[in-house]
């Protein structure tokens, strides 16, 4: 059998690694560098630049270059370069076969397969046009790896350590993943997983740009998009500046325009408080979904570019007082990772009885019917998340009226109560036999494999008919600009009618609730407000609506309460209690990296 390949195709940079001698190496690419931009850019004659290359040629042929692509894949967006449209999973494709061929050249052997992973959050289309990029680009791909369990089998995958639970997390150019892993003997276990998708080191750049537009008296929001764009390539790199000096003058020099900012850690923090803010919420979250308590963490390990700021990385310090962080090797864990997973998946005797299992990141149900409202689906779970992959869940449903004709299944992915706000991934359209409403049933059942492909199976009970469909529709993408789109729509619905904002205040109460829980818990909060809904729109009893409230308000604290028993809500407001300047800071836990740098990091 010949070399597998393990992959980070990440939305920066992109960089693989093999599983050689006992360990995971990462394969230098043309220029005898380990990172190679996610950038494309075509030439004139038809030659494909990737790389290196490529990113330089976004500033000199910004019209035949492209970066970013990633964000998109799975979606049908199209970039036109020199008159030829191309998707997403096409662009990936082409720095796929970068890393394929710079692989063949390093190991002096052709290579035919490859582990890629991609972000948890990854929907399903997203994860199969990953997979058509590989095959478009002549690489088989079998398996597809979540990047935080990446991440954690990096971080297992050489030294035969204790058993332990710790965290992973990776915050990159547009995403935070957050992950919490149990290590037992040989199995490493990820718990549950939680992120924020919208939060990544771009929005970093955008405060900065945004100072920097304050002071320089310029409006940000009425900029032309390239002089937008230089300010915040500036604000980039004035950030990175930071974590290897204590302050940085950002200058941008446009036509006329000049101007100059001073910047320092402190600074940035105060400017950028509400990231720092979001930054804690998906930790609180894992640590809740996987029943741990705080102290039972031995350690965080940091993982993607955005952990270089020693901004947040003493953030972490502090929200995680009891835990040790270890920042060893953020750009190369997930590689490092994938490498691992390709040795396993080559059997190699070193390694071949590690195991990995994964879970799903996300619930995946179904629409059902709402009897106040009919309009408005409620999302009913059937995989619910943090399950353990692959997993195969079965429901039961009823016909809701009499002599309904057909019955459609709605497949859905998300945590959100109204169906929806969730993403839609698919219909089902099934007839059934004419009945009395409630009389006539089908059985749902939904597989997860563990690349994270979903397989619906519908079944009426009576006639014993069934369908089965692979989720695999264009349908159910979203694009980023939809998604945007749908947020916005529902920031506008929050003003809510006066005289009814303290009950509109427990249904939205609950319904974060309902989306921060699980199991029975979330199953008790939905009652709970399915109760307090049909008093308040099916009956409108105004003096049952205030007799349930109380109730209902002393369920909601205590389920907050056992929310947060894990320990973690501190606030970051109070930046002086936490960040101290260069130098005051502790040292990092530096004898930690030495496992790592061994072996890997030639140059
Ligand atoms: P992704 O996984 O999304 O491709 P990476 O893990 O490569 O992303 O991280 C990219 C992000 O890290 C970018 O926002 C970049 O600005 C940021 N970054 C890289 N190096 C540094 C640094 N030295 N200091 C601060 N931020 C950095
Ligand atoms: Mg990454």
């Amino acid at each position: 059998m010949g070399k597998i390949i393990g992959i980070d195709l990440g939305t920066t940079n992109s960089l693989a690694a093999v599983w050689e001698e006992g360990k995971s190496c990462l394969i230098p690419n043309s220029f005898g560098e380990y990172l190679t931009p996610s950038v494309v850019s075509l030439g004139e004659e038809g030659i494909v630049y990737v790389g290196k290359t490529a990113k330089e040629r976004l500033i000199s042929h910004p019209d035949r270059s492209v970066s970013l692509f990633k964000r998109f894949m799975g979606t049908d967006k199209t970039y036109k370069i020199g008159g030829k449209k191309y998707h997403p999973e096409e662009l990936s494709a082409f720095v796929l076969r970068r890393l394929k061929e710079d692989a063949e050249r390093y190991l002096g052997e052709p290579i035919e397969e490859a582990v890629i992973s991609v972000p948890a959050y990854f929907n399903d289309m997203a994860r199969k046009a990953t997979k058509n990029a590989g095959e478009l680009a002549g690489l088989k791909v079998e398996r597809i790896i979540n990047e935080p369990s990446a991440a954690a089998l990096a971080c297992r995958g050489q030294a035969q350590e204790e058993d332990e639970t710790f965290l992973v997390f990776d915050f990159g150019g547009g995403t935070l993943d957050v992950s919490l892993v149990d290590c037992f003997d040989n199995i490493i276990e990820i718990i549950a997983v939680s992120g924020d998708n919208r939060l990544g080191g771009s929005d970093f750049d955008e405060e900065i740009a945004r100072q920097f537009c304050k002071e320089n008296d310029l409006d940000f929001d009425s900029l032309s998009p390239q002089r937008r764009g230089v300010i915040l390539d500036s604000a980039c790199r004035a950030k990175c500046v930071l974590s290897e000096k204590k302050d940085v003058t950002m200058q941008v020099t446009d036509g006329e325009f000049r101007g100059q900012m001073e910047l320092n850690n402190k600074k940035l923090i105060e400017i950028s408080m509400p990231l720092f803010q979001r930054m804690s919420v998906p930790v609180k979250k894992v640590v809740n979904d996987g029943k741990k308590d705080m102290l039972e963490v031995s350690k965080t390990v940091l993982v993607g570019g955005s952990c270089k700021m020693p901004a947040v990385k003493q953030y972490l310090r502090h929200l995680l007082s009891e835990c040790r962080i270890l920042a060893m090797n953020p750009d190369y864990m997930v590689a490092l990772g994938a490498g691992t997973y390709a040795g396993i998946k080559e059997r190699k005797e070193d390694i071949k009885d590690l195991l990995l299992t994964d879970i799903c990141p996300f619930t995946l149900g179904t629409g059902i019917f709402n009897e106040r409202d009919a309009k408005h689906l409620l999302m009913s779970a059937i995989i619910e998340r943090n399950s353990v992959l692959p997993c195969s869940r079965t429901e039961r449903f009823q016909t809701v009226k009499d002599y309904q004709k057909n019955v459609s299944v709605n497949v859905y992915q998300g945590e959100e109560y109204y169906a929806a706000n969730n993403i839609h991934l698919g219909t089902i359209m099934m007839g059934v036999p004419l009945a009395p409403k409630g009389k006539e049933t089908i059985t749902v059942c939904y597989t997860y494999d563990i690349n994270g492909i979903l397989i619906v199976d519908v079944t009426v009970d009576s006639t014993g008919e069934k369908t089965r469909q692979v989720i695999t529709t264009g349908a159910g993408s979203i694009s980023p600009e939809e998604m945007e789109k749908r947020v916005k729509e529902l920031e506008k619905m929050k003003l809510s009618p006066a005289g009814q904002e303290s009950n509109q205040m427990i249904l939205a109460w609950g319904e974060r609730l309902f989306a921060q829980t699980t199991g029975m818990i979330r199953e008790e909060v939905g009652k709970r407000l399915d109760y307090f809904q049909h008093l308040l729109y099916v009956e409108q009893d105004v003096y049952k609506v205030e007799k349930f409230k109380s109730g209902i308000k002393k369920f909601f604290q205590n389920v907050e309460n056992y929310l947060d028993e894990a320990g973690i809500s501190w606030e970051p407001d109070d930046v002086d209690s936490w960040y101290q300047e260069e130098g005051e800071e502790e040292e990092e836990t530096q004898e930690e990296c030495d496992i790592w740098y061994e072996g890997h990091l030639t140059h």
